[in-house]
């Protein structure tokens, strides 16, 4: 079987050059510190697109399919134009995500809005700029659109969040299908919003539902589980509301290889398994093939992203662990210490002639709980190494803070040979740009 990009554990482009660094999308990783700073995040556009391809070449089968990328993972300009140009379409689940993809000029139409609360700004500005599916999530949201949609004398095509019952294997946090879940509507509680949307709510359309069943997936029978309810319910809401239903959105969710115990399912297994399951639905459920929409966000961007800091400071506990720090942490990669995320790292300046031994990675932040890497085999580290920790494209940048004051990093973008920076690293200035001293306290 063919295997995919998310399967590799790290960038496609990674090697070492004859100076005996790293480099990736042939940029040297050691002067790409030099030239940028550090912490900085780094993004091989090979990488990226080789995903996006295996993701189409899967589907190719089903022409009925739409590739939308969870911004959420990673939503920046630069990248929203890359995937634009794979002629993907964009799942956001936020008035920054919709604001970020429309003025990097994307085409509105492909793109979708999603979550729990969305505020009526957020709704207003989605009608505003013409996102093209709202997946609406419960009984509040859909009167708070039909008004908006109404006040606008607009009507809004939207897919219905659902709450499939299936459960996945992965940590509690990033579960979302599961009968107790915040998202979506309870299967018994979907007639009742179908009633609505029919009598009540003339500013709505329904075009098909939705479903999300959880993160870092490893299980390939999750995605056939889904359809399979998902389809009974169209042939069922069909036949008691004579309502015709043709999209069906299975969310995203697919896994990658963070270490060498991960094992993700390929995107050609994941897109046989589904066509497969599609084609027996439709026969099964006498329905319309329905149009597909995928959302996969971290098996797009994750193995794409690296992430350099420079070895700081170390403390060597009496008969006790050995703790090299780094210039960053919880701040630019908060998965460690909020999911105990594993990761792998390198040296990337090169320690070819150094022995080995066992330290932990810890972050620069004023947590206990801020250790990027517990327990690695690295070569024996000095001020000033360049360490690369593989698999940092999805949920690092989106999910930093400027926990402790400290600023955010530089993103670069590499390919054949050049490097291009994609977010500035912030300054000191961007810290307090927004604060305020009241007049009565000021000196
Ligand atoms: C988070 C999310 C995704 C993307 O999940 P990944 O695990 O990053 O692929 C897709 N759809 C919805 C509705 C989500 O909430």
């Amino acid at each position: 079987m063919q295997i995919s990009t998310n399967q590799s554990l790290k960038p496609l482009t990674t090697q070492i050059n004859e100076n005996g660094n790293l480099s990736i999308g042939g940029c040297d990783l050691v002067e790409l510190a030099d030239k940028y700073g550090t912490p900085l995040y780094v993004i091989d556009e090979k990488t990226l697109r080789s995903i996006c391809s295996d993701y189409k070449k899967a589907f190719e089968k089903y022409p009925k399919t739409k590739m939308m990328y969870a911004s959420k993972a990673l939503c920046t300009s630069a990248i929203a134009s890359i995937l634009a140009e794979e002629d993907f379409g964009f799942d956001t689940v936020s008035g920054g995500e919709i604001y970020t993809v429309y003025k990097a000029g994307i085409d509105m139409e492909k793109v979708l809005f999603n979550g729990n609360n969305k505020s009526y700004d957020e709704l207003n500005l989605a009608l505003e700029v013409g996102v093209g599916r709202i997946s609406v999530d419960n009984f509040f949201e859909l009167a708070l659109l039909n008004e908006i949609a109404q006040s606008k004398n607009k009507t809004a095509e939207i897919l219905l969040r659902i709450t499939p019952g299936i459960e996945c294997h992965t940590h509690e946090y990033i579960q979302t299908g599961h009968l107790d879940s915040k998202f979506g509507f309870d299967l018994t509680q979907i007639d009742n919003a179908i009633d609505l949307i029919i009598n009540e709510y003339k500013n709505l359309n329904l075009k098909g539902l939705h479903a999300h069943i959880g993160s870092q997936i490893f299980e390939t029978s999750i995605f056939p589980d889904e359809i399979e309810i998902m389809a009974k319910e169209i042939a069922r809401i069909e036949e008691k509301f004579g309502l015709h239903l043709t999209e069906m959105n299975i969310g995203g969710g697919l896994g990658v290889k963070y270490t060498n115990l991960d094992n993700p399912p390929s995107t050609y297994q994941i897109g046989e398994l589904v066509i497969n399951k599609l084609n027996e639905v439709v026969e099964k459920y006498n329905i319309e093939p329905p149009t597909i929409f995928l959302e996969p966000g971290r098996s797009i961007i994750s193995t794409s992203g690296i992430t350099l800091y420079t070895v700081g400071s170390t403390k060597q506990v009496p008969q006790g662990t050995k703790y090299i720090a780094i210039d960053g942490g919880m701040a630019d990669n908060p998965r460690p210490s909020m999911y105990q995320a594993k990761y792998i790292a390198e040296v990337a300046n090169n320690k070819e002639n150094t022995p080995k031994e066992k330290i932990t990675l810890a972050g620069r932040f004023c947590e206990s709980g801020d250790i990027l890497i517990k327990d690695i085999e690295l070569p024996q580290l000095e001020q000033g190494d360049i360490i690369c920790v593989y698999n940092t494209g999805a949920y690092n940048y989106s999910m930093a803070s400027n926990y402790n004051r400290v600023q955010k990093p530089a993103m670069v973008l590499v390919n054949d040979a050049n490097s291009e920076i994609i977010i500035n690293r912030e300054t000191l200035d961007d810290l307090i740009a927004h604060d305020i001293i009241p007049d009565r306290l000021k000196k």
